[in-house]
């Protein structure tokens, strides 16, 4: 059985298929579409804009399709950057000035919280199911750290003292928005990939 996933930022790719290690599936990545894979992210939240990314890989592939949309939610920005995340500083994405322009945005605040969220899409021959993770935490800055992506050098989930880029991919796997999304949709995942109804 054959699973897509319907991601073209490398990073977030790489955690994806580290966190479905050992799933008893053949992993296709948008490389081996052999074709352009563009989606427009323009869903007011999460779960539309994962959901449009699953179905429409949905509809080029036949088989089964996971998408994930995330982005951070700072609450003294009232949820900003949110969906926004990736384009938070303009196009194209860029995750340098996207991070300046936070540290401009949270500047003589203390600590302010924040969170992660993931909503994960499955899409396939069997209909749509959506998963979703976050993980709390409080904005730092200047950036610490090299590992991960995004906002990662800015991020202290709650309970640490570093940042998920300090604490690396081993640590952020275990307690992610993303790691906890699909955790959350393994077990339907598993059914359908048997073949079973979801
Ligand atoms: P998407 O491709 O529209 O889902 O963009 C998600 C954006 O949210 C990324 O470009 C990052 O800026 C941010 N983001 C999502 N997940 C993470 C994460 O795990 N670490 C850091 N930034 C993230």
């Amino acid at each position: 059985m054959v699973l897509w996933i319907a991601t073209g930022n490398e990073k977030k790719k790489l955690e994806i298929l580290a966190l479905l290690h050992g799933l008893p599936v053949t992993l296709k990545t948008l490389k081996d579409l052999g074709r352009p894979f563009e989606v427009i992210e323009d869903q007011p939240d999460f779960e539309g804009n994962a959901v449009k990314k699953a179905r429409s890989l949905f509809d080029l592939t036949g088989g089964w399709c996971l998408a994930d949309d995330s982005g951070l939610e700072v609450d003294m920005l009232d949820g900003a950057p949110g969906v926004y995340s990736a384009r938070y500083a303009g196009e194209p994405p860029d995750d340098r000035k996207n991070n300046q322009k936070l540290i401009q945005a949270i500047a003589g605040a203390q600590a302010p919280s924040a969170r992660f969220r993931c909503c994960i899409a499955l899409a396939g021959p069997g209909g749509v199911f959506t998963a979703h993770g976050s993980v709390e935490g409080t904005l730092t800055h200047p950036e610490r750290g090299t590992g991960g992506f995004g906002y990662d050098p800015l991020f202290i989930p709650d309970g640490y003292t570093q940042t998920f880029a300090e604490l690396g991919s081993g640590i952020k796997n275990t307690l992610s928005h993303r790691a906890r999304a699909l955790a959350s949709i393994r077990p339907v995942l598993l059914r359908v990939l048997s073949g079973e109804p979801a």
